[in-house]
């Protein structure tokens, strides 16, 4: 067991001022026991804590450090940035040039509006969904996490599952009321929802990889559904790619499925690991946000000139170099070798993964939606946790998360993952 005082004291001093000690609930490592280590720094796919252990990083931040961290590129223009001033509130440059980038990137995008995290993005673009529909009704699935908006933490995904509470107290039923949660993946019961409400249906929102339960795919013909569904009812169909956005490829689960969304949701990478989030799709949807229509949506540091220097720097070295095959490579390789070191020592696994996003459930039947994830056994991922964090190893620290890889991650990196794999599979 590594030494962890100075973070177990910091911790405790965390705790007094901070509710459970952190500023986001995953964060906190209730899910697996123990406390959280207080990061000193990060380089690459590596990060040190302030007792001095190291460890190889599967969590990325969460998803925005495709390229690693503190990668120099993003480093330096963040820094040449914020020479020039730190915030504005009156247009710049870059915002420009992030627009443009996301437009040629993903296509069913025509127009974007940057806003600071993927919770902002989400709420907009319902907001914008019904204003444009004047419909009230939204789909959302199970399991899906959108961000802790009102009307979307209902049956959500990531934290609000971990910790029991997809339903959060605090929301008025009334907030909900016109919230309606199906299965993912279920073509049966979209179509029967569909002509429940056809005429009220404003948007239905998803994450097209859903990566907050842990992470499975879409079956295409629940896609395909969807995108008809919405097409014949006037549904505004809202791809929630703040995970996978420039993730699974530069122009997102998207570009791979071959589904153009209406609207989609950014976050994430797109800000190099500043704060961040963006929306954008169809003119003629875009065009009913304020100040063009009626829709109002606003931000003080929207489009903020750190947050676009990091994000665009991103951006250009995922266009330039291959990095998605890359982590293709990898991510194939650290599944081929977690299924052989599980099955080795005899423990049931079904490993989900789409490229560079990856989860391992302890469970031997097949993951398709959230009801199938959570038939994981969450005290053996608790156990395999911390053996992988003894073993110098951290990811997620909860069952319901997507594992991360980077490009600064090496083929080293991933056959050291599998040795301290093999042994904790070997432990649980
Ligand atoms: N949508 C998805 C798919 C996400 O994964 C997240 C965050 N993990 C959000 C929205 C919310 O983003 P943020 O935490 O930046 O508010």
């Amino acid at each position: 067991m590594q030494n962890r005082t100075k973070s177990e004291a910091l911790f405790s001093e965390a705790l007094k001022y901070i509710p459970g000690g952190v500023n986001s609930p995953v964060r906190a490592f209730r899910a697996v026991g123990g406390n959280p280590f207080f990061v000193w720094k990060a380089a690459g796919p590596r990060i040190y804590d302030i007792d001095g252990n190291e460890y190889i990083d599967y969590v990325c931040t969460w998803g925005p450090a495709i390229l690693g961290h503190a990668n120099p590129v993003i480093i330096n223009a963040v820094r040449e940035a914020a020479a020039n001033g730190t915030s504005f509130g009156i247009p710049n440059p870059l915002e420009v040039e992030m627009a443009k980038s996301i437009c040629e990137a993903v296509p069913s995008v025509k127009k974007v509006r940057m806003c600071n995290s993927g919770t902002e993005a989400t709420m907009s673009a319902i907001r914008l969904a019904r204003g444009f529909t004047k419909r009230n009704k939204i789909i959302k699935f199970e399991g899906c996490y959108h961000g802790h908006v009102d009307s979307l933490l209902v049956s959500a995904g990531s934290g609000a599952l971990t910790f029991g509470t997809p339903d959060s107290e605090g929301i008025p039923h009334d907030f909900i009321k016109h919230t309606l949660v199906l299965p993912f993946n279920d073509v049966v019961m979209l179509k029967d929802c569909f002509n429940e409400y056809k005429n009220d249906i404003a948007a239905v929102i998803l994450e097209p990889v859903p990566g907050n339960s842990g992470v499975y795919l879409p079956k295409l013909e629940f896609l395909k559904t969807l995108k008809d569904l919405c097409s014949k009812n006037g549904t505004v169909l809202i791809f929630d790619e703040v995970m996978t956005g420039f993730r699974l490829s530069f122009g997102g689960a998207q570009s791979i499925y071959g589904i153009e969304p209406d609207l989609t949701c950014f976050g994430k990478i797109i800000g190099g690991g500043l704060p961040v989030g963006a929306f954008g799709g169809r003119k003629d949807i875009m065009d009913m946000l304020a100040p063009t229509g009626p829709v109002y949506q606003a931000g003080t540091l929207s489009g903020n000139p750190l947050a676009m220097a990091a994000g665009l720097a991103a951006l250009k070295e995922l266009k330039m170099s291959n990095t998605y095959e890359y982590l293709e490579m990898l991510g194939q390789t650290l599944e081929t070798g977690l299924k052989k070191a599980a099955a080795s020592a005899k423990v049931d696994v079904t490993i989900n993964r789409k490229g560079s996003m990856l989860c391992v459930y302890f469970s031997s039947q097949p993951v398709s939606n959230l009801k199938e994830a959570m038939g994981s056994d969450r005290t053996k991922f608790a156990r395999f946790f911390n053996l992988m964090l003894e073993n110098g190893v951290f990811i997620p620290p909860s069952q319901f998360e997507s594992w991360f890889i980077s490009s600064a991650h090496t083929p080293e990196d991933v056959e050291t993952t599998i040795t301290a794999a093999s042994k904790a599979f070997k432990k649980i």
